[in-house]
């Protein structure tokens, strides 16, 4: 199937051209021909298989063809609601590429930034506008934002809007919807509540589901390390100078972590930047871009934060802390092996860690392949030896503090009682 068969208006075929997308990706090739027709679509999708493009292009292709000479000032027809920042302009900057030949203006708003230089954009006229929730709810109560004249709505990662707290303002924008419209829906993961707020935005819907197994089985190596909490920086510093030109995506689970990760990097000389989000949107924007460019080769994400990343030479995604909810991994090794290419995720994981390694194999459907003995890792064998030998370790002091007070007679007791209501 080739994107011309699908019979998309020429502007938008010769931009993809210059994209380089030589045939769609499943969900282009699935979600395309449904859009086309003027259906509601509900994408079960992840970030990572072509997705912006399965929405951005029939949507650019209904306005282009309905755009008839238009005169005056560009009134707003789209609008794509998506969690983050770094997602939002990374669909912009979708929407500008795919976009190039056709003449249609889009713009971007979030929050975080000051509102002005969005509010000129919105004032000089757009037919697209990509939005975070908070900041489209905000300049639409300040009148600079009007739904009349919508004819395309899109909710992208429904998941995370619901992680993130999003839920009230997501309604609140659903309900000032114009009844007329075309609306899409993707979401990684489908649980109740996703399910009962797709229904609320969709009409007569067809769904399309890329199943998250195929996305990382498929396009990424994958391996496990088993190692210490006290050794995951050597093993990174390790991984790191064995590929200098490399550029790495580095987990972490909280902002926290990642500002001790770039320390260690730092005093191991290994330039890098944390993004999260603790640090400032500029801060965040500037180490994005020098990650893209290849300026810098070490960015360190939490998942929030690391949204939207879309860097095309990005060869490693290394998991220095396991996700707790194994969606999470799948979004994470998402980032490399993007539509086209291949790419290797290596994750650590300590003893603590190992349940959720268990459910993220459940969810991949596929064991997670060990990585062979390195200097600082250990076999799986040893991980449970040393878990068991902790929980060891703590049954024998629990005794042994039992054994204590239970020798202190009475006094220690009435002691022990009036700490305890105390710390309560
Ligand atoms: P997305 O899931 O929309 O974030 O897209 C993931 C990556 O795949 C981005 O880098 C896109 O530029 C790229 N991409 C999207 N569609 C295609 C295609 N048909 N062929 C090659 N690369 C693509």
């Amino acid at each position: 199937m080739t994107f011309k068969e699908l019979g998309l208006a020429d502007p938008i075929l010769k931009a993809l051209q210059v994209e380089g997308y030589e045939n769609p990706t499943p969900i282009q090739e699935q979600a395309i021909p449904i859009l086309l027709k003027g259906k509601d679509l509900l994408g079960v999708a992840q970030t990572g298989t072509g997705k912006t493009a399965a929405f951005g292009v029939p949507i650019l292709h209904h306005l282009y063809n309905s755009q008839n000479g238009q005169q005056g000032k560009r009134r707003l027809k789209a609008l794509v609601v998506t969690p983050t920042r770094e997602l939002a302009i990374q669909i912009g900057e979708s929407f500008t590429a795919y976009g190039k030949f056709t003449g249609l203006r889009n713009t971007v708003i979030f929050g975080g930034v000051k509102q002005n230089s969005q509010v000129n954009k919105l004032r000089s006229g757009v037919d697209i506008l990509v939005a975070t929730p908070g900041r489209l709810l905000d300049l639409m109560n300040q009148g600079y934002i009007s739904f009349r004249d919508l004819e395309f709505v899109v909710l992208d990662e429904a998941d995370h809007m619901l992680d993130m707290g999003f839920i009230h303002d997501i309604k609140k924008i659903i309900s000032k919807l114009p009844p007329k419209r075309q609306s899409l829906f993707f979401s990684a993961t489908m649980p109740k509540d996703i399910v009962a707020l797709s229904r609320k935005m969709l009409g007569d819907f067809e769904r399309v589901t890329i199943k998250p197994e195929q996305a990382t089985a498929e396009k990424v190596e994958q391996g496990v390390y088993f190692v210490s909490k006290g050794d995951k920086p050597k093993l990174l510093i390790l991984l790191l100078k064995e590929r200098p030109n490399d550029s790495v995506l580095v987990f972490s689970r909280t902002k926290h972590g990642a500002d001790k990760i770039g320390k260690k990097l730092r005093q191991a000389d290994i330039m890098s930047a944390a993004i999260h989000g603790n640090k400032s949107q500029n801060a965040r924007q500037k180490a994005l871009g020098d990650f893209k460019d290849g300026k810098l080769k070490v960015l360190i994400a939490t998942d929030i934060a690391a949204r939207g990343i879309d860097v095309e030479e990005l060869s490693l995604v290394i998991n220095y802390d396991l996700p707790n909810i194994s969606e999470t991994y799948v979004h994470r090794i998402g980032r490399t092996g993007r539509a086209s290419a291949t790419g290797i995720a290596l994750s650590f994981c300590d003893t603590e860690e190992q349940p959720y390694l268990r459910d993220i194999e459940k969810l991949i459907q596929q064991e997670v392949p060990r990585m062979p003995p390195h200097q600082f890792v250990d076999s799986e064998d040893e991980v449970v030896i040393k878990k068991e030998k902790k929980q060891q370790r703590s049954h024998n002091s629990n005794r042994n503090r039992n054994r204590n007070s239970n020798s202190s007679g009475g006094q220690n007791n009435h002691k022990n009682r009036n700490r305890n209501r105390r710390r309560y």
